[in-house]
């Protein structure tokens, strides 16, 4: 799986900084003899070690690139009003039509339907055309040594060492991200080495070069996370002015006549239909756009935890499926700065409220906090923190 993908390690970085003020790094060449011991101990073979660890060293443009990320924190419209914009939209419609027999292929075999690898593969790479230039064992290799994360890259270097030794890829032809993230959908080398699939029959997983290989492996991935063929991911609605809010959380998915009751309808006003269960998806509150998540959004946010990019991929992929273009929802959503949202977050705390790392973002801890907080003083309960509720904190 692709836990810590790029946005994810805004995140880790966000969260962790002070924490990693004061860490040293072991000494390199002691630290390289102790993991190619490692290495050779659980498989592989002394040729693919030289063959890839010989004469490397540390790049320091990948720790510095490490150490000064911006921050993610940008809200739900901000960030799929970027991405999914009308340039990456054709794009996608006509990445689909040019491989329909291949993706239809891989629908038969994944069950996963063009439109969402088709989103992941235009978020993530432009369709192919930016997998990033970084030497992903020289990338690993500094990222495993640096002292911040190796319990996250030593493993991922282990990874990237079996696509070698199988015959997947060379060192030389493993190019790919900074943070070792790999090919047309940016898989890091654990999900390559647990998921890739070789779908065009050369005997190579190739998911750097060859289309066919990298775009199976990601339906490969998502069926292994629970992908139910034939079913809906995520659908807009439009919500009424009042309603319970609380009910407005990803863990609570209720049958669809449910959100009928609670006065939810089509974005055209129409009675909502269909079967199977939902939760009800205010990524900005109840101001906002409104979404219904299916089990199979659930599947998605494995690939990406990160609720605002998952819920971009789930909207472009509804696009590409044909649904209009989203609402922005009943008004303006005001927002709070990162900094604010930190202090919201301390304040929270402060109340004895579980709401995960304060790192300035808007995550599920957190929305449940502001839910009982909300509920607390008789706000609205949706979750979405703003203004007034930190004046009133
Ligand atoms: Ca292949």
């Amino acid at each position: 799986m692709r836990y810590f993908r790029s946005t994810l390690f805004l995140l880790f970085s966000v969260a962790s900084t002070s924490a990693w003020a004061d860490c040293r790094s072991p000494d390199f060449d002691a630290w390289l003899s102790d993991f190619k011991q490692e290495a050779a101990a659980s498989g592989i073979s002394a040729a693919t070690l030289d063959n890839a660890l010989t004469n490397i060293r540390p790049d320091p443009s990948v720790i510095q690139r490490d150490r000064s990320q911006g921050v993610f924190a940008q809200t739900f419209l901000e960030f799929s009003s970027k991405k999914v914009n009308s340039n990456r939209m054709n794009l996608g419609r006509a990445n689909i039509a040019k491989n329909g027999a291949l993706f239809s292929r891989i629908e038969q075999q994944f069950g996963v339907p063009a439109e969402i690898l088709a989103a992941f593969w235009g978020l993530e790479t432009d369709f192919g055309a930016v997998t990033g230039d970084f030497p992903t064992i020289r990338s690993l290799v500094t990222l495993a040594h640096d002292c911040r994360r190796p319990d996250l890259f030593r493993p991922e270097l282990m990874h990237a060492l079996q696509l070698v030794q199988k015959g997947d890829q060379t060192p030389a032809s493993m190019r790919g991200a900074w943070a070792g993230e790999l090919g047309q959908m940016q898989f890091i080398p654990s999900s390559y080495n647990k998921f890739g699939i070789d779908f065009d029959g050369d005997g190579h997983r190739d998911l750097i070069h060859s289309r066919a290989d990298a775009l199976a492996s990601g339906a490969s991935m998502l069926r292994n996370y629970g992908w139910r063929a034939g079913e809906p991911w995520l659908r807009e609605v439009r919500v009424p002015k009042d309603m319970d809010w609380s009910l407005a959380r990803l863990d609570n998915k209720l049958p669809i006549s449910e959100w009928a009751a609670q006065g939810v309808t089509t974005p055209s006003g129409k009675a909502l239909n269909g079967g199977g269960s939902a939760a009800l998806l205010l990524p900005m509150g109840r101001l906002g756009p409104a979404f219904l998540a299916y089990p199979n959004f659930d599947v998605l946010l494995q690939w990406n935890e990160s609720t605002v990019y998952t819920t971009t991929a789930a909207y472009f992929a509804t696009r590409l499926a044909g649904a209009g273009a989203m609402s922005p929802g009943n008004g303006l959503v005001p927002k709070l700065s990162l900094n604010q949202v930190r202090d919201l977050q301390a304040r929270l705390q402060a109340r004895g409220m579980n709401v995960g790392k304060i790192d300035g973002i808007i995550g599920e801890q957190t929305r449940a906090a502001v839910r009982s907080v909300q509920k607390q003083l008789g706000l609205p309960a949706d979750g979405y923190p703003d203004p007034s509720l930190l004046s009133k904190l």
